[in-house]
């Protein structure tokens, strides 16, 4: 309990007057995030400026009152959901950003949009790489804190491979702003969950567009074809910018909802080829069409950008085709070697067969990330069941040589997994880290560590 919760209310109003959420409505939105549900925070704060986020760590301690910190609350595994009585610190009214076309980089605060530094970038030819399916939402500060990947990544790599400066402010109410190139004390933050220090801004890199593309779309009788297609084509040399697997029931679901006349009970393949030198975007392409053709794959190769366009509708139509098989869906996310993932998929799929629950499954099969994606309707089916499978999913993934999460992040969906998952020296390392930055334990309690 806090020990004087009206004094903390009556200084959050001094100090930020229209920008502390307290009324009860307004509130309990930041209770959630895309799946998950926790404590409704004792007020949520709306900061503007560096300062204003050293004043909140301040009279966090002062208060002996926790801090969630939150970008656009879309995180998977519970990361920005408060867990006992707590300011939710929201940051989406930090959005400077600034494009700096000379070093290929842009400064932005934590609330940017994934998408707005794109779309910022995009006028002198730029881009920036990390892509997660939520990029219109997700923010650069919840990005880092999970660092998000998406389908570019095999190719690309993931958010913290674009960071090349960090400001942050720690528990002490003091302000950092380093770059990687000796002690790499950013990169400590990326992936921390906001359990390290409260993001302030970050410069990050971005890269020229490349001026070629090309897509194919395969599809296979057995997962275990698709994914021996994927691994020889890699072997061979390829390196497509986009690998993403459908298994067969998300197939069916998205054939039901797009009739676009993809064969039932097949498992998909999109790949996607790019580079400046449009011969080698092809080759590099007819590398994954050879394969697949040799494995018994029937293959569908774009001809132009429209036609690209047109099979990549398959890939974005999957949430609301599957939306349309039960109102609620628990989104796994795991990540396996690729080797393992046919019997993964095998595996999963005889869960929810047992437990009664419709699973399906797709994914970024180049790094071997998997989300098994558990349906349900909360008026016919138990919650409990479904979060029962989704622990089972996870042990799966533990069995044949996989981690925790591919992309989305411990939060608490995870945090008793961490025992199981990780060494006890490595756990040991953890929890010092967390007790020097933040020895109060006012960063986002109850994340990723058991
Ligand atoms: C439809 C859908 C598709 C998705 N697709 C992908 C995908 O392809 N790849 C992927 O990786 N993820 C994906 N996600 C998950 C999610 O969008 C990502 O984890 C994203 O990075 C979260 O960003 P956010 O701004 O919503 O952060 P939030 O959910 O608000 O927060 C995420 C974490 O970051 C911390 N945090 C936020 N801001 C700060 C800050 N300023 N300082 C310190 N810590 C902070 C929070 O405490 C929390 O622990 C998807 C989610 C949805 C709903």
């Amino acid at each position: 309990m806090v020990a004087s919760p009206k004094a903390l209310l009556d200084e959050l109003k001094r100090l930020f007057g229209p920008r502390v959420l307290l009324a009860r409505p307004e509130k309990a939105v930041y209770r959630y995030d895309a799946i998950l549900v926790g404590e409704e925070p004792l007020a949520v704060v709306l900061p503007e400026t560096r300062e204003e986020v050293q004043a909140l760590v301040r009279l966090s301690r002062n208060f002996g009152v926790p801090l969630v910190p939150r970008g656009a609350g879309s995180g998977l595994s519970g990361g920005s959901v408060p867990l006992e009585e707590a300011i939710a610190v929201a940051f989406t009214r930090m959005t400077r950003l600034e494009v700096d076309p000379r070093t290929q980089t842009a400064w932005a605060e934590p609330g940017v949009t994934t998408a707005r530094i794109s779309e910022a970038a995009r006028p002198f030819g730029l881009f920036y790489p990390p892509d997660p399916a939520s990029y219109r939402t997700s923010t650069l500060g919840g990005n880092l804190g999970e660092n998000a990947g998406g389908p570019l990544c095999f190719k690309y790599g993931v958010t913290g491979d674009y960071l090349l400066e960090l400001e942050w402010v720690d528990a002490f109410g003091e302000v950092h702003r380093l770059d990687r190139k000796a002690y790499d004390l950013p990169g400590l933050l990326v992936g921390s969950e906001g359990t390290l220090g409260l993001i302030t801004g970050a410069r990050v890199r971005l890269l020229p567009f490349p001026k070629h593309r090309a897509t194919l779309m395969a599809l296979f009788p057995q997962v275990e074809a698709l994914a021996e297609a994927v691994s020889r084509a890699i072997a061979l040399g390829a390196v497509p910018a986009r690998l993403e697997f459908l298994d067969a029931s998300c197939v069916d679901a998205v054939e039901d909802y797009l009739h676009m006349g993809l064969p039932r009970g097949h498992a998909l393949l999109l790949a996607e080829t790019d580079g400046d030198d449009p011969e080698l975007v092809q080759e590099e392409l007819a590398l994954l069409e050879e394969t697949a053709l040799a494995l018994g794959g029937k293959v569908r190769r774009a001809r132009d950008e429209g036609e690209a366009e047109a099979l990549w509708r398959a890939r974005r139509a999957v949430s609301p085709a599957l939306g349309r098989i039960r109102p609620k869906r628990v989104n796994e996310d795991i990540a396996v070697p690729r080797s393992a993932l046919p019997q993964v998929v095998r595996e999963i799929e005889a869960l929810g067969k047992a437990f009664g629950l419709v699973v399906v499954q797709f994914g970024h099969i180049g790094d071997g990330n998997l989300h098994p994606n558990i349906l349900f309707d909360p008026r016919r089916e138990s919650e409990e069941k479904v979060w029962e499978l989704a622990h089972e999913i996870v042990r799966v993934a533990l069995r044949h040589g996989g981690v925790l999460s591919g992309e989305h992040g411990i939060g608490f969906m995870k945090r008793k997994f961490m025992g199981e998952a990780v060494d006890p020296e490595t756990l040991g390392a953890l929890e010092a880290v967390k007790e020097a930055l933040d020895p109060w334990g006012l960063l986002n309690p109850g994340k990723v560590l058991p």
